[in-house]
């Protein structure tokens, strides 16, 4: 048998999804439901909350999938599910389930990994030439691997401490955005246009590997130095004594209204640090402040992803193409950036569409198709280890 349909199943961290793909027709639905809401309470994705949401939802999922796709169940050959990297309580919903289809239903099953998933992902929409070089960057992983065909890849350089995206939503977390910080960082940089303000060190070393903790504690540090970060209350406290010419600028309007007070409020901070006016100073002041380090951030990363694509494609010239792919891919600008970049170098950029940037079923289908293809089916000892 050559054309398999198969149902891809990915529970791996934080959200429930499900997608039929087709040979020959591609992708027929990719169905999503994402805890983000649930989550965002505790800044961060709790495990046993996690859990418990992906048995609620995983039924409903699937069934709109197959649904969307216009099937039934009984059309579909191959239940390829994420065994791993993930959370195990996350992990062994998805995979009880899908296991559990395919001894009732006498289905072929498939387990595959994340981040071969992701990996992938460019593939859904474009005919991505070998050999390729994948820049995975998303909450839980930093990866390059080089690509030579379909299963067939080096592992290259990963993250030895913080990702990228994990970098972000800590650093978001420093001057008081909501989680998920990549988006929020995304949308202030851009106000502030992608000027590097405060020149975070990038730790350009000539290895595949990254590394992204020390640039939070830059960042910190920075704040600590500028009077707007207590290291005591972990709190973001921009002081307006301390306005900058730049921050007086953006908040002139306020300024000339409060002008008369900032000398009374310099002399003596208690007697009105509960008025109106020092509050308003200290939003406006971190407001830009909070703008410079989103968008000092974004071109710091931006930099040390160009640097390793470099590096890469200097000890592998026989890359033909180059995707960047994950959570973090969402970033218009940096993806904007790297295509400019593998244009002057005449390689071939991808990425692709948010939907399938962030967690998908889509992309654990696709590497199940090809992997039907490939024969290599799994028995129901299929384990998330
Ligand atoms: P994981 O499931 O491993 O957490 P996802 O692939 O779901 O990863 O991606 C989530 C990560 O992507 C979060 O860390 C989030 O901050 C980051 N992210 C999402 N959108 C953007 C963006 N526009 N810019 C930068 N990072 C982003
Ligand atoms: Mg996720």
């Amino acid at each position: 048998m050559s054309k398999y349909t198969v149902l891809g199943i990915e529970t791996s961290c934080d959200e429930t999804a499900a997608s039929v793909y087709k040979t020959d027709e591609g992708v027929l639905s990719s169905v999503l439901f994402s805890q983000i809401d649930l989550q965002k309470e505790y800044g961060g994705v709790v495990p046993e909350v996690a859990s418990r949401s992906h048995l609620e939802k995983i039924r409903p999922i699937i069934q709109k999938a197959l649904d969307d796709a216009k099937f039934t169940i009984d059309a579909i050959d191959v239940i390829a599910v994420t065994t791993k990297p993930g959370l195990p309580g996350s992990l062994l919903i998805g995979l009880c389930f899908g296991k559990t289809i395919a001894w009732a239903l006498q289905k072929k099953l498939i387990g595959v990994n994340h981040l071969e998933g992701h990996a992938f992902s460019s593939f859904l929409e474009n005919d991505v030439p070998f050999p390729h070089l994948c820049l995975t960057a998303s909450g839980g992983h930093t990866n390059l691997y080089l690509i030579n065909g379909f299963g067939d890849y080096t592992f290259l350089g990963q993250t030895l401490d913080d990702a990228a995206g994990e970098a972000f939503d800590k650093i978001a977390k420093l001057i008081n955005l909501p989680y998920p910080g990549g988006p929020e960082i995304e949308k202030l940089a851009q106000q502030a246009n992608f000027q590097d303000f405060f020149k975070y060190p990038r730790g350009q070393a000539n290895t595949l590997n990254f590394s992204f903790s020390g640039l939070k504690t830059a960042v910190m540090y920075d704040l600590i130095q500028r009077g707007a970060y207590d290291l005591k209350t972990k709190q973001f406290s921009p002081s307006p004594v301390t306005l900058t010419h730049s921050t007086r600028f953006a908040c002139s309007g306020r300024l000339e209204r409060l002008s008369a007070d900032v000398s009374a409020i310099q002399a003596s901070p208690d007697a009105v640090a509960k008025g109106d006016g020092w509050k308003d100073l200290s939003e406006s002041k971190g407001l830009e402040l909070k703008k410079q380090v989103a968008s000092s951030l974004l071109v710091c990363v931006k930099d040390i992803f160009i640097h390793k694509i470099n590096y890469a494609l200097k000890s592998h010239p026989q890359i033909k193409s180059v995707s960047f792919v994950g959570g973090v891919a969402c970033n218009k600008y940096l993806k904007q950036e790297l295509h400019t970049f593998c244009e002057t170098r005449n390689i071939q950029f991808f990425s692709p569409s948010p939907k399938y940037c962030t967690d998908n079923a889509a992309m654990i289908a696709f590497v199940g198709h090809y992997k039907a293809k490939q024969g290599k089916f799994e028995d129901l000892s299929l384990d998330i280890f």
